[in-house]
């Protein structure tokens, strides 16, 4: 089969990619070695950020999440609850934060409405009694995998290839350049070639090593984080603590669970999904800080994910906590080290993969000689 775009990766960015190119005319095939959403977009906490967790310690990305949330919202909105989300301070949590926190917020575009503390309560009757202070931000919860369905189907009708249980084995190369993909089913082994002018890798944690395949060197960073579900809703909105960002400092409904989260363990391995004792337990004793009604109640599931970080950002001077590397993204035209005809995006949040898918769409668009404008922005998915 020969297509003008190949997209390797069926989670949000990748089917972002496939939505984004469709809806420009490119005739593209998205392929996915698993089910649409089976890497880290389906293992992830499942909130559409505000922008607000991260306005202080990563300004640039909370101003991409305030806007980006309220597009998703608009375009996406089968796939999201608009719940709104609080912030707690705690006791024992540095009131001194508040104010920093608040400046941040504004600076990136987040309104933040200081709430009185009985009305929290009233309004979310799990809380801590205890709570000092609470405020409420444009938060929401997002279903990732009606997400990736709503973006492939949308793709499709505008003439795109979806290819799941497909993984890429190799590259199809002339002279240093990619030309197209040899993709294994993974269901019956039968090898299948696809030719295309431009491939677009969006793998997710495994980015750098699908990279590697055709001879691209790229290095990433990647963390793990767990992740508890609880049965039965304990939680109307999502709710987050109001300090720095660390572990079990959010919990939010899904569903008819709440999921709390999460950690941060720097990996060296994409497929790493264990979910340690130490880490059940951390969680667990932090998110009760919030809602207390979690100290005893049996855990029903737990997974773990892995973050597709990429290393420019994390290697900065706020490289050594990992609670604080950038959620920023990159988009690689790897024409730049010789290897025309490859393109890889990598890092972001899900909040933030409509903006990636139109990074790198731009870019694919470029080396095609396509000059037609994203317009995922103002169509909305249906
Ligand atoms: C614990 C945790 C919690 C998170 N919580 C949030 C949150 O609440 N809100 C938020 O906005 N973000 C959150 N994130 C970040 C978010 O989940 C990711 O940024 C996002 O899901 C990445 O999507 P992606 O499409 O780039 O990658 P992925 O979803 O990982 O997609 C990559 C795809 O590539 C496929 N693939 C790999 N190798 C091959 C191959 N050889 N051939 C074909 N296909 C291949 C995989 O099967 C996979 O489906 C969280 C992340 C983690 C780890």
């Amino acid at each position: 089969m020969q297509v003008d775009a190949i997209v390797i990766g069926g989670g949000a960015t990748g089917c972002g990619i496939a939505w984004d190119l469709s809806l420009r005319g490119v005739r593209v095939a998205l392929v996915d070695r698993g089910g649409l959403g089976a890497g880290t977009t389906g293992r992830y906490h499942g909130l559409l950020h505000s922008g607000a967790r991260y306005a202080v310690t990563d300004p640039e990305t909370a101003r991409e999440c305030a806007r980006e949330s309220v597009t998703v919202k608009r375009m996406a909105a089968g796939a999201v609850t608009d719940t709104a989300g609080l912030f707690v301070l705690a006791p024992g949590d540095d009131p001194g934060y508040v104010d920093s926190w608040t400046r941040a917020c504004t600076a990136a575009g987040v309104s933040v409405r200081d709430i009185p503390r009985a009305d929290a309560l009233a309004r979310e009757p799990g809380l801590n009694p205890e709570i000092v202070r609470a405020f409420e931000v444009p938060d929401a919860v997002c279903n990732a995998f009606t997400l990736c369905a709503l973006l492939a189907r949308g793709a499709e009708a505008h003439g795109a290839s979806i290819l799941t249980h497909h993984g890429v084995d190799r590259f199809i190369k002339a002279g240093k350049g990619v030309i197209g993909v040899c993709l294994k089913d993974g269901r019956t082994g039968a090898a299948l070639e696809l030719r295309s002018r431009v491939t677009i890798i969006a793998a997710g944690p495994w980015s750098a090593q699908v990279a590697r395949l055709a001879g691209a060197v790229m290095s990433m960073s990647l963390a793990r984080g767990a992740m508890l579900a609880f049965a039965g809703r304990h939680v109307r909105h999502v709710v987050n603590r109001l300090q720095p960002p660390g572990d079990g400092d959010i919990v939010l409904p899904r569903g008819g669970v709440s999921i709390a989260g999460t950690t941060i363990i720097p990996t060296d391995d994409p497929d790493d999904a264990q979910v340690t004792d130490v880490e059940t337990r951390r969680i667990r004793e932090q998110v009760s800080l919030l809602v207390p009604g979690l100290a005893t109640l049996p855990i029903k599931h737990s997974w773990a994910g892995v973050r597709p970080l990429y290393d420019g950002e994390v290697k900065g001077p706020r490289g050594q906590d990992p609670h604080l590397w950038s959620r920023d993204f990159t988009i690689v035209d790897h024409s730049v080290s010789g290897i025309d005809g490859l393109i890889t995006v990598m890092g972001g949040k899900l909040t933030t993969f409509r903006l990636m898918a139109e990074r790198a769409s731009d870019a694919a668009c470029r080396g095609l000689g396509i000059a037609a404008p994203c317009r995922t922005e103002v169509t909305p998915l249906e």
